[in-house]
């Protein structure tokens, strides 16, 4: 849980109002929605908050919820990642995570469900939906009727990129509001609290998206990553086979690929850029349809070798 930036930390007085019981949050991938729903569980359950104040960070439940393990908070979210670590097919929250009697395959260690049925540890349950667009209709109409009629008065907060993605009746039934990005010295600032100095590189990248000021040093490498790539390609055939090999392992989809389109923003014409990106794009599908990453990488960097005129 990290401190808010100013402009987000007014959005907590939306959502402080008690008789709420639903919100949908709604913006860009890591602009910062989770970071806003955890501050509002804290907002929720801490024990020294006076109105319109921020949360102390030092009573019990802040100091569970900086730890990462509050008792009154269940967050669900689209698996990244199937059992056997290969990226998932289709991003999906089914059924099996709301009601643990159709979790046949006892994926999930808590459920909506059953969650909701113990009172809460300290003052109120929080569920938090990161990727509500994600929701299959089952597990949307199963939550509907929590949303309805809250359990011990719990709060349910959707986060989505695409709220006309997501199922209407449960739009309906939430209050609703918009994430935007923090301001450039927003994050700079936040970002120095951090003890990173973001260089200006890293600052029109981030493009005032607070959530990727947890990842700053994973971003400074894709970054790395995607130069070296686009560089090497150009270089002779083996040190890119080399460099595509070097890069598989490591490759974030949430992280990698932006930083490649940033990089041949910066660095490639637009021809060559379109065209790069539909290489990356036939490698992103590959992945996900679980072809040989190997060789998915291989095929990559020759595809980018062409394009570059290597
Ligand atoms: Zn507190």
């Amino acid at each position: 849980m990290t401190h808010l930036a100013p402009s987000h930390q007014q959005l907590l007085a939306h959502l402080a109002v008690k008789q709420g019981n639903a919100w949908v949050l709604s913006g860009p991938a890591r602009v910062g929605k989770r970071q806003l729903a955890m501050q509002v569980a804290a907002l929720h359950n801490c024990a020294h908050l006076t109105p319109g104040s921020v949360p102390c960070g030092v009573c019990p439940s802040c100091r569970a919820l900086l730890a990462g393990h509050h008792p009154d908070v269940l967050l669900l979210a689209p698996p990244v990642q199937t059992a056997k670590g290969k990226a998932s097919r289709r991003k999906v929250i089914p059924v099996s995570a709301v009601v643990a009697s159709r979790d046949d395959g006892h994926d999930y260690e808590q459920h909506v469900y059953e969650f909701l049925e113990v009172r809460p540890t300290y003052r109120r349950r929080v569920v938090v939906v990161d990727g509500a667009e994600y929701l299959n209709e089952q597990a949307a109409n199963a939550l509907l009727k929590l949303v309805e009629q809250p359990p011990h008065g719990a709060l349910f907060l959707f986060l989505t990129e695409d709220v006309r993605a997501m199922i209407p009746t449960l739009v309906s039934r939430s209050g609703r509001l918009q994430v935007p990005p923090i301001t450039d010295g927003e994050w700079l600032a936040q970002s120095e609290q951090q003890g990173h100095s973001a260089t200006s590189e890293l600052l029109h990248f981030a493009a005032g998206r607070a959530g990727l000021l947890e990842q700053l040093g994973n971003i400074q490498s894709a970054l790395q990553d995607a130069r070296t790539l686009t560089h090497t390609a150009q270089q002779g055939l083996w040190p890119a086979l080399q460099a595509a090999q070097a890069l598989e392992p490591t490759f974030d989809p949430a992280l990698h690929p932006e930083a490649l389109r940033f990089v041949w923003q910066q660095e490639l014409s637009l021809a060559a850029r379109t065209e790069a990106d539909r290489a990356l794009e036939a490698l992103q599908e590959a992945l996900e349809a679980y072809a040989n990453p190997a060789l998915s990488f291989q095929v990559f960097v020759l595809n980018l070798r062409q394009i570059l005129g290597a």
